[in-house]
């Protein structure tokens, strides 16, 4: 029971790599408050849910007063955006980088100050935020948008486990390669050739295969966890040997 006595909230876990690190977190002891835009996917979801659209101020703060302080946050919630720089409009734009990077402000005014304060009586609290190799770390054609987003993600990180270093309060990115999650097999689908986009997709990963969310889940498991004590300001990859 690795993260016996921590409550911590997920968004974006009503399906892919949220509803299975809720799963994950939950199995290891975790009071886990798992949240997603749309709540029927929250169904059979065996633990405390809640709507919560991450790109509204009013909907993060209203929901901050019906919890307990935090021990562990994963703004997991995100969108990937196709194309290159000349596909990308000012509403494109607009629209990633609220949901992909300004959630994560929102998220974290309302419920890091609680965090903090788990973090003074505990000793510990973690945030971990998700990003993806498609980023500061590497780029992928047609990605533009996204990697922008993702980069952000992971300075963000940085310049808030700084802050906060003293504090007991770590934050870490997440950095997982080409996981297969109902949105990937949507943009598989939604590709003028279906199996030759699969193909590619797969041909990037270096393994031969995608990931499993069960792949990225012991990751996310350990940056909640005490384990990762001396970690903070980390971009952890997750990728299959993609960018050795
Ligand atoms: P997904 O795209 O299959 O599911 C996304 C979930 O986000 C859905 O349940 C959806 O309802 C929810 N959501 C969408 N907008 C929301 C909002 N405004 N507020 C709250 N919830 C909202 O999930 P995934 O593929 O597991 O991706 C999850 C995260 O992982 C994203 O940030 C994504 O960028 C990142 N990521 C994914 C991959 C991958 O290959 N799948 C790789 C690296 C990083």
């Amino acid at each position: 029971m690795r993260l016996k006595g921590k409550t911590i909230l997920i968004t974006a876990a009503g399906q892919g790599i949220g509803r299975a690190s809720a799963q994950a977190c939950a199995a290891e002891g975790a009071r886990v408050i798992a949240t997603d835009r749309d709540a029927n996917l929250l169904a059979g979801l065996d633990m405390e849910t809640h709507a919560l659209d991450v790109t509204s101020d009013a909907a993060v703060l209203a929901l901050r007063d019906r919890l307990p302080p935090l021990d562990g946050l994963f703004n997991c919630a995100g969108f990937v955006a196709n194309g290159t720089i000349l596909d990308v409009t000012d509403k494109d734009w607009d629209f990633s980088f609220d949901l992909n990077v300004k959630s994560m402000l929102r998220t974290c005014r309302a419920l890091l100050p609680g965090m903090l304060e788990r973090a003074q009586e505990t000793g510990t609290a973690s945030l971990l935020n998700m990003a993806s190799m498609a980023s500061s770390i590497k780029g992928f054609p047609n990605r533009t948008l996204y990697g922008a987003t993702k980069a952000a993600v992971i300075g963000l990180t940085k310049a808030i486990a700084v802050d906060f270093v003293k504090t007991g309060l770590r934050c870490n990115a997440l950095c997982p390669g080409t996981v297969d999650t109902p949105s990937l097999r949507g943009r598989i689908a939604s590709a003028a050739d279906p199996v030759q986009a699969e193909k590619d997709f797969i041909a990037r990963q270096p393994m031969g295969r995608l990931a499993t969310t069960d792949d990225i889940t012991p990751m996310v498991v350990f940056l909640l966890s005490d384990e990762s004590r001396f970690v903070t300001g980390q971009a952890c990859l997750v990728d299959g040997g993609c960018t050795i």
